[in-house]
């Protein structure tokens, strides 16, 4: 199997698993089922935020679980001396909603600049 197969495979099985929350979701926002005056727009409105609120669930997990990955410690990408890592809050727009992105963030001493351990970025 290649990974681009086993990607679309992993793609595919959290999409089935995300169908199952949605219908977890209609019976939370419906639990006898919506009456007859609920419109289509009214359920996709509600569709929504739900999809929102999984992006940023997701992404903000993921990328705090990839953040502590980085340790206390990374080389500036301008001079390489290692500097001590902080957290920083950044809120971004992603692909399906926002997150607010917790990235370790060094602070050069020597070249008087912060840089992103996680793109090497200044
Ligand atoms: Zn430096």
């Amino acid at each position: 199997m290649t990974s681009k197969e086993a990607r679309e495979r992993k793609l595919k099985e959290i999409q089935e698993i995300a169908v199952g929350w949605g219908k977890i979701i209609a019976q939370e926002a419906f639990p006898n089922g919506p009456g007859l005056d609920v419109t289509l727009a009214e359920m996709e409105e509600l569709a929504a935020a739900a999809s929102h609120g999984l992006v940023q669930g997701a992404v903000e997990t993921m990328t705090g679980s990839q953040g502590e990955r980085f340790g206390q410690e990374a080389p500036c990408p301008t001079c390489g001396r290692m500097c001590s890592l902080m957290s920083a809050s950044r809120p971004m727009v992603v692909r399906g909603g926002n997150a607010t992105l917790n990235e370790p963030v060094g602070r050069c001493p020597t070249c008087r600049r912060d840089f992103f351990s996680r793109s090497g970025r200044c």
